[in-house]
């Protein structure tokens, strides 16, 4: 019997053979340099802080090289798959406005990019290897399976299907398809040609040169299902799409030995790897990946609840991929993401701790550097969904939003203290009446003059119409005039000949007016509130006190 006919008896039905599948996914027309990169999600769950870290380093490179990213979809293990598992993600990542280049759900030449839809193209695959002699079924049940690792774990030995343990291995092909008739169940391994004694090295583009032992174990490739296991499909699936690059988390490393012998087996030129180390988190005393099931932090959803654009989401994950963003982002503030340079060489060796006040100091500048257009039409969608009464706020009086949230942005250094959407009624309720009206907190400590002499402020000397410095004169004077003085050596003299310095009756008014010590400049507020609602105010705060 031809190795062939022994390969045809193990897998029948394979439409194709391998040859078919070289021509129909030919090189890709790309410019020199172009990068191919893909992310590889198994449909596991909601696209959460991990993944898009994950799928932004193959973006942006695929991206800054005219190349491709594609998005592929990693279901050979059914057990994981989760109901809607696939469709979450195509939608989970059109909602966060992130598109593929290519694959599932994006379109593309080189699909069908879910892997459970490539049975065929990797049994071609596993024929070839068997025609070869590279491959062979493996008959061994689970309890033998296990009897060979209780054995290897009781004597201390390298656990594995390797040698002498790889049973199958020198079964001759007419025992095998005596156990095939017999209607024994079997899978597909490798047989591996590696020696654990040699030492194969690991270029990754991101954590450098690293030395591992050569493999040796006879690893499935296709199992009981006819499926492949993810290692087999990986090294198909990566050729047939002609990654040059592969992105993936670094728990991935320690199969890379399986992954440099597939390549060598199947003759397929090998991708570049970047291994991406993990976000972390610290629980108790101990630092461990961030998880989409125990962390909020993982959600994208926990973001957007509290007003955080994915924009902010990605420019804090390219402060983590690239050193140098952070600073380049700060120095640029009429550039985008798009326009950074990002390398591998620059990414994180280790593990990152997931940094929540880095995201919202992030959030700080992104928001500092938007038009109050631009913020007012965000916070119209995210209070609709979010908060019915400010929406009605803002709704109904568009004009006077608009020039709140102008309050200092539009210049050399905007304010720096809206870290998320639903910041902004944090910051500015009490320039809204009805919300005014509403609160009840109690007043900040000031101290104050006679309520006769801010009546007579706002009545007679405050004037809408002046710019910012001859309104500061007028208040100057004005205060001057009535109790207070703007000499500092003089009041530390004679603190009692006077009520305060000048600063003592501006925080005044800005009391009576936000309840706070702390606001924006206080000329912008009364130019905005208006007389009328400043003395409602100021009546009521002396009311209070
Ligand atoms: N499907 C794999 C996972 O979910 C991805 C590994 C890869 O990108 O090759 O971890």
């Amino acid at each position: 019997m031809t190795n062939k006919e022994f390969a045809d008896i193990l897998l029948p039905n394979v439409k194709h053979d391998w040859n078919y599948y070289e021509a129909l996914y030919p090189k890709r027309n790309l410019e020199k340099g172009a990068m191919v990169t893909r992310f590889a999600p198994s449909p596991t769950g909601f696209v959460h802080m991990g993944s898009l870290y994950t799928s932004f380093a193959a973006l942006h490179l695929a991206k800054q090289t005219n190349g491709i990213c594609y998005l592929r979809i990693e279901d050979t293990d059914g057990k994981r798959t989760i109901e809607n598992g696939i469709e979450g993600i195509i939608n989970d990542f059109k909602n966060l406005n992130i598109s593929f280049d290519e694959g599932c759900g994006f379109g593309g030449e080189y699909g069908p990019y879910i892997q459970s839809e490539r049975k065929d193209i990797y049994q071609a695959y596993a024929k070839k290897l068997i025609e070869e002699d590279l491959a062979y079924p493996c008959f061994c049940s689970s309890e033998e399976l296990n009897d060979i690792r209780n054995y290897q774990e009781h004597k201390k030995l390298r656990i594995g299907y390797y040698k002498k343990y790889a049973k199958c291995r020198d079964l001759s092909k007419e025992e095998a398809i005596n156990k095939v008739k017999n209607g024994e169940s079997f899978i597909i391994r490798f047989r591996s040609q590696g020696n654990f004694e040699n030492k194969i090295i690991l270029h990754d583009a991101i954590k450098g040169d690293i030395e591992m032992p050569e493999n040796d174990i006879d690893d499935v490739i296709i199992k009981s299902d006819g499926l492949p296991t993810y290692h087999f499909a990986h090294v198909v699936d990566d050729h047939l799409m002609h990654t040059t690059h592969v992105t993936r988390g670094d728990e991935w490393i320690s199969s890379y030995p399986k992954h440099h012998e597939l390549f060598k087996l199947l003759n397929f030129e090998e991708p570049i790897y970047a291994h991406i180390a993990p976000i972390t988190i610290k629980e108790d005393n101990t630092i461990r990946k961030l998880s989409k099931r125990k962390d909020k932090e993982a959600a994208i959803s926990y973001y957007h609840k509290l007003g955080i654009p994915t924009e902010v989401i990605n420019l804090y994950l390219a402060t983590i991929e690239n050193y140098d963003f952070e600073e380049w982002y700060t120095n640029n503030p009429t550039l985008t993401i798009d326009d950074f340079k990002f390398e591998f060489s620059k990414m994180p060796i280790g593990g990152t701790l997931f940094d929540m006040e880095k995201l919202l100091s992030i959030a700080k500048i992104y928001f500092s550097r938007m038009k109050n257009t631009k913020l007012y039409e965000r916070l119209i969608n995210y209070t609709k969904e979010y908060d019915e009464e400010f929406y009605n706020i803002l709704i109904n009086n568009k004009d006077y939003a608009l020039n709140i949230l102008n309050i200092e942005r539009d210049i050399p250094r905007p304010r720096k203290d809206i870290a998320s959407l639903s910041d902004v009624k944090k910051e500015f309720w009490y320039m809204f009446n009805d919300l005014f009206e509403k609160n009840t907190d109690s007043y900040e400590e000031v101290k104050a003059c006679e309520e006769d002499i801010v009546i007579n402020y706002i009545n007679n000397i405050y004037d809408v119409n002046a710019n910012e410095e001859e309104w500061f004169n007028k208040v100057k004077e004005f205060a001057c005039n009535n109790g207070y003085t703007s000499d500092k050596k003089e009041y530390k003299e004679n603190p009692d000949k006077y009520i305060g310095m000048v600063a003592t009756f501006c925080a005044l008014l800005r009391v009576i007016i936000c309840k706070k010590n702390m606001s924006p400049n206080i000329y912008y507020l009364l130019k905005y509130l208006g007389k009328e609602e400043i003395i409602k105010r100021i009546n009521k705060f002396y009311r209070s006190i």
